[in-house]
């Protein structure tokens, strides 16, 4: 792993790979559990598929220094296979480590995509700020017990929406979606980082330059400020109602 590489780019690569080398072979899970006193750890590697410099396996004098160095040739491997595919280098060809990468990232993809459920379960913990996953689905089954409690909820929700549904009227169905996650994600208590939200919406297939447009213009709306790391709240209620929003569609989901 070069040192050169931006750490941004390696996030972004290990995300985009589920945290698991791309070895088609193997499913090997590059993240560590903490054990006894020591943290987890990340073990994954950003391995260049067209070589860095002269010399580096799949080294190609044509290639720009920056795609050498952006997640497009980048694959994520444990470190026995970055070892591997640079020491095997006739064997580990540009094109079959390409389509190791394109095949895994797409497999990951489609892995977290499923079809039928609009709202991840790592969502639920965005919106819902600290409450763990386990805390959540043990009040989902109160209130899937409680038909009162769920009740409650559905009422609040429709009482509340009105102010959303004003700030987000004549826009296009995906603009809408967009700028309600980014007010849910973004609210009051423990706002989602921008990376968080990007990759959130990567998951409905929303590129990062469509969720930051539109992060912009609810700059413009007065409705968020713009950070270096974060899409922070001005207007508490909005931000507190799109967040219910995303909430109901958890609910929504769960009842199924
Ligand atoms: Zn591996």
């Amino acid at each position: 792993m070069s040192s050169k590489l931006k750490e941004k780019v390696k996030v972004y690569l290990a995300l985009r790979s589920g945290g698991v080398c791309a070895h088609p072979e193997y499913q090997v899970r590059l993240t560590e559990n903490p054990a006894g006193e020591d943290q987890g750890a990340i073990i994954g590697e950003a391995a260049h598929i067209f070589g860095e410099k002269p010399g580096s396996a799949r080294y190609d004098p044509i290639i720009s220094i920056e795609f050498l160095s952006s997640a497009e040739n980048l694959i994520y491997l444990c470190p026995t296979h970055h070892t591997l595919i640079d020491k095997q280098r006739k064997t580990h060809t540009v094109a079959k480590l390409f389509y190791w990468k394109t095949d895994h990232e797409n497999k990951m993809r489609e892995a977290t995509t499923a079809p039928s459920v609009e709202v991840t379960y790592d969502e639920i913990q965005i919106v819902t700020g600290s409450l763990s996953r386990t805390i959540l689905l043990q009040e989902v089954q109160e209130a899937r017990k409680a038909e009162e409690h769920l009740d409650v909820i559905k009422n609040g929700l429709e009482e509340n929406l009105d102010l959303l549904t004003t700030t987000l009227t004549e826009l296009g169905e995906i603009d809408k979606d967009v700028r309600r996650r980014v007010l849910g994600y973004s609210r009051w208590y423990e706002p989602a980082s921008k990376d968080e939200i990007f990759q959130k919406l990567a998951v409905f297939g929303h590129e990062r330059e469509l969720v930051a447009f539109n992060a912009r213009r609810l700059q413009d709306d007065g409705l968020i400020q713009i950070t270096e790391n974060h899409y922070l709240p001005w207007n508490e209620e909005v931000c507190q109602q799109a967040a219910e929003s995303l909430m109901a569609e958890i609910l929504r989901e769960l009842e199924k």
